[in-house]
């Protein structure tokens, strides 16, 4: 009997060795240990076993068991931890390997523009507001001192939604909603999207952007207008800026005048880029008319004020010299992921 034992240890020991994968392993347990395995059939022979040698027996039978139950269990760890292993190895990354590349967007050139005047007027100290789109009449052109029959309203090329409402022609109209408020002092700037019934052409479009600027105190001066706004175009065209403010006529300020700026390519010179003016126009601007403080209830004996406004579309192609307009609407992707 002892031998016998030992002779199915020894079978059962040497085929788990020889088992190359779970499966096998699982066949040699039940061809052992199961119903029918040849340790059951052991344990069934014991009723032919004399009573006194049964204990002794019946402890070799299960020293046995135990043995090859170890063998089994152990074995069966060692290969699911190498499964694991090869597994893990197949998967692991190479962080050498170049990176997929994801096509991340970015920002468009008037965005970059806009942002850009942005910082330099909030580091003066400016809010950034916003007003609507379509705008009433009254705040489009009466409260900004162009009344009915005014020229001035021929000029705009007005898309009208019905008799007193219009898409807004300039950024202006955010103004006069600012000024309404009463809260004062105003120190702002308000870009937005203006339209006008204009033909598409190089430096025309029926939808383009404006940013208008505010600035309403007591003793406000001409002087604290040409300051900011040399201040502005130094920051924006280089330190070397030189600025000419030239006469000019708008109903809401008085005086008014344009601002150029001396030709960041040539310094003055003349060339091709300013057409050998040695200036380039970037603005209007002018002291806000006292009829425009007195429609906004602001009485212009205590309270004056300045404003400039500007095309953010004429602002992005100076800066990142384009000569088209369009571009900056086609959304080309060759065009754009140049800036
Ligand atoms: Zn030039």
């Amino acid at each position: 009997m002892k031998e016998m034992l030992q002779k199915i240890k020894d079978d059962a020991f040497r085929q788990i060795e020889e088992s190359d994968a779970l499966e096998k392993l699982n066949e040699v347990r039940v061809s052992f240990l199961g119903k029918k395995g040849e340790l059951t059939a052991v344990l069934k022979s014991m009723k032919d076993i004399p009573a006194e040698e049964k204990p002794m027996v019946g402890q070799m039978v299960n020293d046995t068991r135990q043995a090859i139950e170890v063998l089994l269990e152990e074995t069966k760890k060692k290969m699911e931890k190498a499964v694991l292993d090869a597994k893990l190895k197949n998967e692991v990354i190479d962080v050498t390997l170049p990176a997929n590349k994801s096509n991340l967007g970015h920002r468009h050139p008037n965005t970059i523009a806009l942002e850009e005047v942005e910082r330099i007027f909030v580091g003066m100290g400016y809010e950034v507001v916003e007003g609507p789109e379509v705008e009433y009449d009254y705040y489009n052109f009466e409260a900004l001192n162009i009344p009915a029959n005014h020229p001035a309203k021929d000029e705009q090329d007005t898309f009208y939604i019905n008799s007193n409402m219009v898409l807004r022609t300039a950024t202006s109209p955010v103004q006069v909603r600012v000024m309404e408020k009463g809260q004062l002092p105003i120190r702002m700037i308000a870009p937005g999207r203006v339209f006008r019934a204009d033909e598409v052409d190089a430096t025309h479009s029926p939808s383009f952007h404006q940013i208008e600027g505010l600035v309403i105190d007591k003793n406000i001066t001409f002087a604290d207008l040409k300051g900011t706004l040399a201040e502005f175009a130094k920051q924006l065209f280089g330190a070397e800026t030189k600025v000419k403010f030239r006469p000019h006529y708008f109903p809401f300020t008085e005086p008014s005048a344009e601002l150029d700026v001396s030709c960041y390519k040539c310094g003055g010179k003349g060339c091709r880029f300013c057409k050998g003016e040695g200036w380039i126009e970037i603005l209007g601007c002018g002291m806000v008319h006292p009829n425009v403080l007195r429609m906004s209830g602001i009485d212009p004996d205590v309270y004056t004020g300045f404003a400039f406004g500007m095309g953010l579309e004429r602002i992005a192609l100076l800066k990142y010299e384009i000569d088209d307009m369009r571009l900056l609407y086609e959304n080309d992707y060759r065009f754009l992921k140049q800036f």
